[in-house]
C-alpha cells in the first residue's frame, strides 16, 4: 500500500521536480555557453533624472540576455542563476566593462553598475574594478555601485574590505532596494554608502491608503540628516514624481521618465531630452 502510495507520489511530483532540475541545469549551460558567445548579452541603460531639474544625472547598466531559443529572460531569474552557479563574476565583469566603456563615451554623466553581495565578496573584487577604471580612463566618483542588503551581511568581512578600499578610492555606493529587507532606521544610521534607493513597492503604494509617502518621507529625512542622496526608483506617473519630488528625493528613475535602453539609443535620447528641456 505504502509502496504504491509512494510510486504515485513519485508519479505526480517525482518528474515535475526531475523537470524542474534539468530546467536549471539546463539554463545554467546556456548562460555559461552566452558569456564566451558575446552576442546574447546586452547591457541597458535607464537614465536617472535630477528631480528639480529634470536633466538626466546618470545612467544605471542593467544587464539584459536574449537566450537563443527562449527570448527575453529577466535578470531577476538568471542573476541569481549565475550566483549559484559561479558564473557571477563573470556576468559581473562583462557588465562593468561595458559599464566604463559607456562612461567614458558619455562624460557628463555617471554611471551606477549592480553588484552581487557574492561579487563583493571576493578578495580582488575592489582590485579588479580599479583596474577597469583605469584601463577605460573613468574617474572613480563617476561610478557607483549599487549593494543590496545581503552585502552589508557578509560575516567574513570581505565585502565591508572592498566597500572600505572601494570607497577610499572616490567610487560610490548606493543601498538598492531600501525598505525591502531588513534595514532598520538604526542600520540606516551606520550605513557606509552615498545613497539610498527607496524600493519602487513604496512609491507604488501612494495610491492606496495608508499608503508609502509617510515611509518615504521618514526615510528621507533620516537620510538626509546623514547626508545621503536619495532615489526614488520605479516612478511610472507625473503624480508620483510630483510627490518624490515635493518629498525632497534628489533623483527619480522609472517608467514615466524612461525605460531602460540600449546603448545604441543613448545618444538619440540624451538629444531629445535637450531638446525637449530647451523648448519648454
Ligand atoms: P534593480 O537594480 O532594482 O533595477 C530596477 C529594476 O526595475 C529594473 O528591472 C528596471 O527595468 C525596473 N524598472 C525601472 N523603472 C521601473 C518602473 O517604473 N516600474 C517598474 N515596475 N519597474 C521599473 P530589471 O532590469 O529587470 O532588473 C531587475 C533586477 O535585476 C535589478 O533590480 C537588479 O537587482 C538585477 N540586475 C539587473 N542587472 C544586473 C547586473 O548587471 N548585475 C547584477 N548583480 N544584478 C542586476
Ligand atoms: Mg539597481
Ligand atoms: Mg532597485
Ligand atoms: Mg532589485
Amino acid at each position: 500500500h505504502a509502496k504504491s502510495a509512494g510510486r504515485n507520489r513519485y508519479a505526480v511530483f517525482g518528474p515535475h521536480m526531475d523537470e524542474l532540475i534539468r530546467t536549471k541545469r539546463d539554463l545554467e549551460q546556456d548562460l555559461r555557453a552566452a558569456l564566451h558567445a558575446g552576442n546574447q548579452l546586452e547591457v541597458f541603460y535607464q537614465p536617472v533624472y535630477s528631480a528639480q531639474s529634470r536633466e538626466i544625472s546618470s545612467l544605471e547598466a542593467l544587464v539584459r540576455w536574449r537566450h537563443p531559443s527562449k527570448g527575453a529572460i529577466a535578470p531577476d531569474v538568471f542573476v541569481p542563476l549565475a550566483e549559484t552557479a559561479g558564473l557571477i563574476d563573470r556576468l559581473g565583469a562583462f557588465v562593468l566593462k561595458e559599464a566604463c566603456s559607456t562612461a567614458r563615451e558619455f562624460p557628463s554623466l555617471d554611471i551606477a553598475v549592480n553588484v552581487s553581495a557574492i561579487e563583493l565578496g571576493q578578495r580582488h573584487y575592489a582590485a579588479q574594478v580599479f583596474s577597469l577604471l583605469r584601463q577605460f580612463s573613468v574617474e572613480p566618483w563617476r561610478l557607483e555601485l549599487e549593494i543590496t542588503e545581503t552585502a552589508l551581511l557578509d560575516e567574513a568581512g570581505v565585502c565591508e574590505k572592498n566597500i572600505t578600499a572601494l570607497r577610499d578610492f572616490g567610487v560610490k555606493f548606493a543601498l538598492d532596494d531600501f525598505g525591502t529587507g531588513f534595514s532598520s532606521f538604526g542600520r540606516l544610521q551606520r550605513l557606509e554608502v552615498d545613497r539610498i534607493k527607496i524600493d519602487r513597492s513604496f512609491v507604488h503604494a501612494f495610491d492606496r491608503p495608508g499608503g508609502g509617502v509617510a515611509v518615504v518621507q521618514s526615510i528621507v529625512g533620516v537620510a538626509h540628516a546623514k547626508g545621503l542622496r536619495i532615489t526614488a526608483e520605479g516612478v511610472e506617473t507625473e503624480e508620483q514624481s510630483e510627490i518624490l519630488r515635493n518629498l525632497g528625493c534628489d533623483e527619480l528613475q522609472g517608467f514615466h521618465l524612461s525605460k531602460p535602453v540600449p546603448k545604441s539609443s543613448l545618444r538619440q535620447l540624451l538629444g531629445a531630452e535637450t531638446a525637449k528641456r530647451t523648448s519648454s
